[in-house]
């Protein structure tokens, strides 16, 4: 983080591209009445006729808000998923860059650094499931340009602690992404208000999870204003619909109705944390910051099957490093807990 210089990160021909000017981008109204002539779009209204905000603006102003941002703070994609994968093509020389990742951990950082022809550099959690500082810098090199670091992490439930994700914002040479995906359900607090601090910092929250909107598709992005400006030159430019813009506001705006389901599944897990501890096939329970807990059990095929006959879906993480012969288990409804729970009681 000494001497920090985002230039010398970002990938030469995005330092070089001059971004595609949407009809949007040329002509912002200001509310007044207008004839728009300007993009080819159908003059019928049907409420979708017309382009989205490229920006997202009204939206991005009511996140600034609670979030205690600015704006310019702020990037929109149709999901984590392509908000993260423009941070690799923002930042990453395919065939050359290599990224750092935390196993067991969400897969799609893996799986965009095979899209991006980046190299995956592996440092599995320690075994309480804590980044292993030591070996992540030891591995980090100078074409290391992301550092991934879920937290709460999926699978495995925790939030890492402060001080080990602080010592590898100050000392690696690139980009930390911290995935809070999670972070709603957490008694953590985020770490957005260390964007102040570290220009290196990049965070990323959804609306999938506990804002309960995974089908219209809103990963958001939080970082220096620099680093938004070089996501913002290659975004495509009207990558967040009119409809998902509309939702999402709807949502954010009701943040009572987010607070009081949250609050819900928070005590339905206590509920499912106590049942699956008085199961003998359960030999240890992940202490969990999520809307998951991960379980492991005597034999997870076996469980996983069971489970499917009775038609419940959980995910079987076996063959994740670290996690062998665990299923995690997602918090549903009071009724679909309640189900679960009498369902494992009988296997
Ligand atoms: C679910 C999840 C996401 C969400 O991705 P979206 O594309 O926004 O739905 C991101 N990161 C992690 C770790 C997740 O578990």
């Amino acid at each position: 983080m000494k001497g920090f210089d985002l230039n010398k990160l970002v990938r030469k021909s995005v330092r070089k591209l001059q971004p595609y000017s949407s009809a949007r981008d040329e002509y912002v109204s200001d509310g007044s009445e207008m004839l728009f002539l300007d993009a080819n779009e159908n003059p019928f209204d049907n409420g979708v006729n017309r382009y989205p905000d490229p920006y997202q603006r009204s939206l991005k102003s009511l996140l600034a808000e609670q979030k205690g941002v600015s704006e310019s703070q702020i990037l929109l994609g149709n999901g984590s998923d392509e908000v993260l994968d423009l941070i690799y093509r923002a930042f990453c020389e395919p065939n050359q860059d290599n990224i750092i990742t935390l196993p067991p951990t969400y897969g799609m950082y893996k799986v965009l650094a095979g899209i991006n022809a980046v190299e995956n550099k592996e440092v599995l959690l320690t075994d309480d499931f804590e980044p292993n500082t030591d070996e992540i810098l030891k591995v980090a090199d100078t074409n290391s340009k992301l550092l991934f670091i879920c937290s709460p992490n999926n699978p495995t439930g925790n939030s890492f602690k402060k001080e080990g994700i602080q010592k590898l914002l100050e000392s690696f040479n690139g980009l930390v992404v911290i995935d809070e995906a999670y972070i709603d359900f957490s008694k953590d607090e985020s770490w957005l208000s260390a964007l102040k601090t570290y220009p290196n910092l990049i965070v990323t929250q959804t609306l999938s999870k506990a804002y309960g909107l995974a089908g219209i598709r809103l990963g958001i992005c939080y970082a220096s204003e620099e680093i938004i400006g070089i996501l913002n030159k290659i975004k495509p430019p009207y990558n967040v619909n009119q409809l998902t813009q509309q939702r999402a506001l709807q949502r954010v705006l009701n943040q009572d109705l987010v607070n009081q389901e949250v609050k819900k599944i928070l005590d339905e897990r206590a509920e499912l944390i106590k049942a699956l501890d008085n199961l003998d096939f359960v030999k240890e329970l992940h202490p969990t910051d999520a809307n998951f807990v991960l379980a492991k059990v005597d034999d997870a095929n076996k469980r996983y099957q069971q489970l499917l006959e009775k038609q419940v879906v959980v995910r079987n993480r076996s063959t994740q490093p670290l996690c062998e012969n665990t299923l995690r288990f997602t918090v549903g409804t009071p009724e679909e807990n309640k189900k679960l729970i009498a369902i494992l009681k009988e296997l």
